[in-house]
């Protein structure tokens, strides 16, 4: 039978049952795979014995626990589909969701009960298990419910083609899609990211970024289960406390969004500090070229970018170690078996996937691959003009160089257009990382009489120094950028709105220009 996420964890405790497999620093727990494996049971039982049936839901609004990872393959082993939610949404977004993907079950923690409690009120037929505090009046308490469960196998028979995970996207460009995952597309992607990274079972893997999230789950998480290393999980992020715990835990390897490394290197640490790790994995975001070369120089450590979309699995390309510094600012080739193209766009629907742009040209990328979404979630209309012709159609705008090289530009709903010129807001932002003052930047455009719109920074700085002349100096020294291409106004901010996940919110800063600009 074809593997599943469930056989494929049960397979790595069979081979490495008494290695450590999961640590939660949070609780202080350090559980070997067959140790994990048993909690998973009890879990699956537990989830069992409230009425979850093969292909119900059971969400989850957790940070970094034990508790996910562990509901996370209790689920696999039931066959019900896990839907894993952002804990940093607002209690209407979350309703949203829970509305949307109807669990039967949902999982939340003390930092997440204050979006939960108006949620579990409105929405009374599904149950809430708290995972840290017995005793609340609209939710039942997770240790409860698994005490004195049996750890017994879980016989459920489940097929590669069965759903496992309902995951909500970003919702950076509109209202998230769920987005259907089976265990096919997981064991490919987990496959697929075990031989990019060269992950092995000597690896210690940490877990800072949020694991509710693809980009951690599948590229980092799996395929260090799949392979039998250990995971340590942090809570959440914190670039000192990472840095301590990379040292303590010997980690030999992390993912980290590019606004966390950029915090990373705002910190005190010496090379030494990260002499255990061989690998960062980044990437869900545009990283400025310049950063890629200061973590570099700083960390000493060999870095790797993945490119991809919720609805990839995600990752879709990857820019290699070796290549970081001679390709830097691009998303690297495809993956294993997947494959890119850049095609021109159509303004009449979605792009034809064999108008196939010429090497420098830009376009829509468009991609396809083994751990494709198989749809989003009751939104037949919407899947199929993602999915035209068999290609997932990213909403990027990019484009190949002769090397075969792919690099991303912008999201065709951020793209500016000045005076008839298209500007892509990842030149200007990677242009205004180059300045040293400068520690996080965001460009966008606002309505302007004359151009239609014109380009607007939002700069978080370094020190007092930093003004808009010496920024506008700067962008226009040395062909750094056209003049047309130039911030025309700059807001400077204490920080920009990112999710949970790393990604601007583009549309919490197109709301500010407009009240700025009023
Ligand atoms: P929504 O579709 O609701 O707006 P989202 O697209 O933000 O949500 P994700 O699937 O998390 O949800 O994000 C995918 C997008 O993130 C890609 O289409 C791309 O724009 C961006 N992205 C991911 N990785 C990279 C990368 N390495 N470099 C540049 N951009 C990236």
């Amino acid at each position: 039978m074809a593997p599943t996420l469930k056989s494929m964890f049960e397979q790595t405790v069979l081979k490495y049952g008494s290695k450590e497999g999961l640590v939660d620093l949070r609780l202080g727990t350090r559980w070997t795979y067959h140790d994990w494996d048993l909690e998973v049971n009890r879990v699956a039982h537990a989830l069992i014995a409230s009425g979850v049936e093969k292909g119900d839901k059971v969400s989850t609004v957790l940070f970094n626990t034990a508790e996910f990872a562990t509901t996370l393959f209790a689920c696999a082993k039931i066959g019900a589909i896990f839907n894993p939610v952002n804990f940093r949404l607002t209690e209407k977004e979350i309703e949203f969701i829970l509305t949307d993907a109807e669990p039967k079950v949902v999982l939340f923690e003390q930092a997440t009960a204050k979006q939960i409690e108006p949620v579990a009120k409105a929405l009374p037929t599904i149950e809430f298990w708290s995972i840290d505090t017995p005793d609340l009046s609209y939710a039942s308490y997770y240790y409860d419910q698994i005490d004195g469960v049996t750890t017994e196998a879980i016989l459920t028979t489940v097929e590669e083609d069965d759903p496992y995970a309902i995951m909500y996207t970003s919702g950076t460009t509109g209202l998230p899609k769920g987005v259907l995952h089976t265990h096919r597309d997981m064991v490919d992607q987990a496959l697929v990211m075990t031989a990019c990274l060269r992950i092995t079972a000597q690896d210690r893997g940490l877990t800072v970024a949020p694991i509710f999230h693809c980009a951690e789950l599948h590229c980092a998480f799996f395929p260090r289960v799949m392979i039998g290393a250990s995971n340590v999980l942090m809570h959440h992020f914190d670039a000192p406390a990472m840095i301590e715990t990379v040292k303590q835990e010997q980690i030999t390897t992390v993912f980290a969004a590019p606004t966390m490394w950029n915090m990373i290197l705002q910190e005190e640490f010496t090379k030494e500090d990260f002499s255990t790790l061989r690998q960062g994995l980044y990437g869900g975001a545009p990283m400025a070229p310049s950063l890629t070369t200061k973590l570099h120089s700083s960390i000493g450590v060999q870095l790797l970018q993945a490119y991809g979309m919720t609805e990839m699995g995600p990752a879709i390309t990857a820019l290699m170690e070796d290549e970081q510094l001679s390709k830097a600012g691009s998303a690297g080739r495809a993956l294993l078996n997947h494959e890119v193209r850049v095609v021109r766009t159509n303004e009449d629907g979605p792009a034809e996937p064999d108008d196939i742009c010429k090497p420098g040209e830009l376009g829509e990328i468009i991609v396809r691959g083994p751990s494709m979404m198989k749809e989003y979630y009751k939104r037949p209309e919407a899947t199929e003009e993602a999915l035209y012709g068999g290609w997932y159609h990213s909403g990027d705008i990019g484009s190949f160089d002769e090397d075969g090289y792919l690099w991303v530009s912008d999201r065709v709903k951020d793209m500016i257009i000045s005076g008839g010129e298209n500007i892509y807001s990842r030149e200007v932002e990677d242009a205004l990382f180059d300045h040293p003052d400068v520690l996080d930047a965001a460009v966008i455009g606002e309505p302007d009489e004359v151009w239609g719109e014109r380009v607007v920074a939002f700069i978080v700085k370094k020190g007092d120094e930093l003004n808009e002349q010496a920024l506008d100096e700067f962008c226009t020294s040395g062909n750094r950028l056209a003049r047309y291409k130039r911030p025309r106004r700059y807001e400077f901010v204490q920080e920009l709105p990112r999710n949970a996940s790393g990604k601007l919110q583009k549309f919490k800063l197109r709301d500010r220009a407009k009240t700025t600009s009023e």
